[in-house]
């Protein structure tokens, strides 16, 4: 059985302006930012600003909207950040590899022949992180 929302998680806080982040695109519906310990450069995770703990709980129209964000965000850091592709990745429960429990997609750039770092691995340089953010939200 799937645990409910405990919005004492990271990215609830992030959401209410409880804790920084380098946020890159906002709508009524989501918001964007770039992952603290990025698997990639340019790594960023789209969220909804409805609660949800990961996809199984998730509302059909929240996927709606999260979705077209995901995409133009996708679209965005692949020109931003001159990847050749990307990683689009979602993991629900612990099992699975969910650390956070708010839903979030990760945006991952990708190169030819430059394997992933790991998943929640190394905290990134907060100028590294501002610059892309920078990067990408001249993209959006
Ligand atoms: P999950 O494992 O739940 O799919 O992914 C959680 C992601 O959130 C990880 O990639 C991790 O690096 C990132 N993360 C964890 N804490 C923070 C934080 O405080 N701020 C930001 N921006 N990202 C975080």
């Amino acid at each position: 059985m799937t645990a409910v929302y405990d919005d004492n998680n990271i990215f609830s806080k992030i959401l209410r302006g409880e804790i920084p982040a380098h946020r890159v695109y906002e709508n009524d519906d989501v918001l964007a930012f770039m992952d603290v310990m990025p698997q990639s450069n340019g790594h960023t995770l789209v969220i909804p600003k409805t609660p949800s703990r990961n996809l199984l709980d998730a509302a059909p129209e929240t996927l709606s909207a999260l979705m077209k964000a995901v995409q133009h965000v996708a679209k965005a850091a692949k020109t931003a950040f001159e990847a050749d592709g990307i990683t689009i990745m979602q993991f629900n429960e612990p099992a699975a590899g969910q650390t956070v429990y708010h839903l979030h997609f990760h945006i991952i750039p990708r190169y030819e022949g430059i394997d992933l770092k790991p998943h929640s691995g190394k905290m990134e340089d907060n100028g590294i992180l501002s610059a892309n953010a920078e990067k990408l939200r001249a993209q959006l």
